[in-house]
């Protein structure tokens, strides 16, 4: 592995995914895992064992579960077993998307041509939240990292019926006061060719600009640079969750403990995205499926 400037580490260039993961199944087998594929858990058999849809009933000592989140049902987390915990008096969450593509009424003519566009460099603010990163403008709205990490957030406010507003600062490297006056003291007579020229927008940004900004916005210079740092935009809603990277919702975290242990069954654990909880993409998630299978098997080797 090598660590990245942002100080996450990675497998080393060179090496693909599928390796990796022959990796991770030859250090199981060489621990004797045994992994039994084809088997749909489907609740619990009056002793409390384990029963599989195929028939099985399995006693063990410890019981994990880690079966995913309600998104990409096609990988097979599809969230089914939500109803099984809530019959046994578990607090279960509807799940809800995150992570996933939100929802802006484009303007027609804008669509036409800019389509799949990305918008790099940007920082992307709901509330109190900054993301930097990339965003996609996709035919429904748009995606991507810089957008993915303001979920909560933005979820907040659509839960709550209000449209959520984000703000673009197009100029992330540039306080307002610098870009007003590399506008003002542009050569260009015309404003498209000062905000590429001066500012080296894109023309996805420069046609945003224009075509949601009114025409005194857009040639005050005062008033452009300020949406330059700024520029407004309505979220109107949420991907479906199918389509979502990650959900939340699940199990309440109120029902288990520091080790993730149900309450109110012992010997019994979730972890992974089944629980309530959220994280930007990018690792995030992973990262915290990771730990908290890391940290269980740690708590268990004690026990
Ligand atoms: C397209 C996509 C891209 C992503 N990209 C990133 C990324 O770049 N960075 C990042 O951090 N995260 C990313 N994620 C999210 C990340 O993959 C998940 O958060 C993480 O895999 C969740 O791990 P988990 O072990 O909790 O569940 P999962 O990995 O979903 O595993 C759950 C397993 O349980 C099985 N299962 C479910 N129900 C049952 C049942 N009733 N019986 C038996 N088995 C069952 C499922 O088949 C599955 O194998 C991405 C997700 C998607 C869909």
């Amino acid at each position: 592995m090598y660590t990245g400037t942002s100080n996450r580490v990675f497998p080393l260039k060179g090496i693909k995914p599928i390796e990796v993961l022959q990796a991770i199944e030859a250090l199981l087998a060489e621990r004797q895992v045994k992994i039994e594929y084809g088997k749909t858990w489907q609740g619990w058999g009056e002793n409390n064992e384990l029963s599989f849809k195929e028939g099985d009933l399995v006693e063990s000592d410890f019981k994990i579960f880690a079966l995913g989140g309600g998104s990409w049902k096609v990988t097979g987390s599809d969230g089914s077993w939500l109803s099984a915990f809530a019959d046994k008096g578990i607090e279960t969450i509807p799940f809800q998307a995150s992570n996933c593509a939100y929802t802006i009424d484009w303007d027609e003519d804008f669509m036409a041509r800019h389509e799949g566009a990305p918008l790099k460099n940007v920082a992307i603010s709901c509330g109190r939240k900054t993301q930097k990163g990339e965003a996609v403008i996709t035919k429904q709205g748009m995606e991507g990292n810089a957008i993915y990490a303001l979920s909560p957030i933005i979820r907040q406010r659509l839960k709550q019926g209000q449209s959520a507003t984000i703000y673009i600062d197009f100029k992330t490297t540039m306080p307002e006061g610098r870009v007003f006056s590399k506008l003002k003291r542009s050569h260009d007579q015309k404003v498209s060719d000062s905000l590429k020229n001066d500012l080296k927008l894109s023309t996805t940004q420069i046609a945003l600009l224009k075509a949601y900004l009114s025409k005194e916005e857009f040639l005050e210079k005062d008033k452009l640079a300020q949406k330059i740092k700024a520029f407004p935009l309505e979220v109107i809603g949420a991907s479906e969750i199918d389509a979502a990277i990650s959900t939340v919702g699940g199990i309440s975290l109120s029902e288990v403990d520091e080790n993730f242990r149900l309450k109110a069954y012992p010997q019994q654990y979730c972890i992974g995205e089944m629980l309530d909880w959220d994280a930007p993409t990018g690792g995030y998630l992973l990262q915290a499926c990771f730990s908290m299978g890391y940290g269980l098997a740690e708590h268990l080797n004690g026990e």
